[in-house]
């Protein structure tokens, strides 16, 4: 049975632009995904680790009959294919593939945590994925994606996006 998925995508080396592109484009080749809506391109502001070059953010709605467990690793895969090293946490990445939604599903592994654990704090995250679905549920709380979004502009401004 396929599933409405929901993905964010950043980059902040190299170039960022076209690692987005590629990134969307090696997401729609995986057998068992189908690429259904790509939202505009964000210019943002590093978040959580501050001294590192801005970003491009996107968000991606996809379909897939994959589980959870194999999106994942699928995705990771396309991470390292496209040169991303290891490195410290919210360091600076050629790539970044997050699953923020899987359907309806709340899950939470050491691997895998949906809905993505810092979504509702990230307008990098938030203003891309209202683009391209502005009837967006949580499925945990039941919050609309519209009041999530309008609260944390309240309480912290733009952080610093716009869309390019
Ligand atoms: P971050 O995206 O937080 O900057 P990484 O991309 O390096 O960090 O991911 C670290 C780990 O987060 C991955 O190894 C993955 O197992 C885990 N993870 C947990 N939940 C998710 C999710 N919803 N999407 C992607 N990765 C996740
Ligand atoms: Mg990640």
């Amino acid at each position: 049975m396929c599933k409405t998925v929901y993905l964010s995508l950043g980059s902040n080396m190299g170039a960022k632009i076209t690692n987005i592109k590629n990134a969307v484009e090696a997401i729609g080749a995986i057998e068992g995904i189908r690429v259904i809506k790509t939202s505009s391109l964000y210019a943002t502001e590093p978040w959580g680790k501050k001294d590192q070059e801005g970003f491009i953010n996107a968000a991606v709605e996809i379909v897939t009959s994959l589980t959870p467990g194999q999106l994942l690793e699928r995705l990771q895969e396309i991470e390292i294919k496209m040169g991303r090293q290891p490195s410290e946490k919210w360091g600076p990445r050629i790539i970044d593939i997050d699953i923020l939604l899987f359907g309806d599903e709340v899950l939470e592994s050491r691997k895998l945590t949906v809905p993505h654990p810092h979504m509702r704090n990230r307008l990098f995250v938030l203003i891309p994925l209202e683009e391209i679905n502005s009837a967006i549920r949580f499925p945990d709380d039941g919050m609309d994606i519209k009041e999530v979004l309008a609260r944390v502009i309240d309480r912290e401004g733009n952080q610093g996006i716009t869309k390019i």
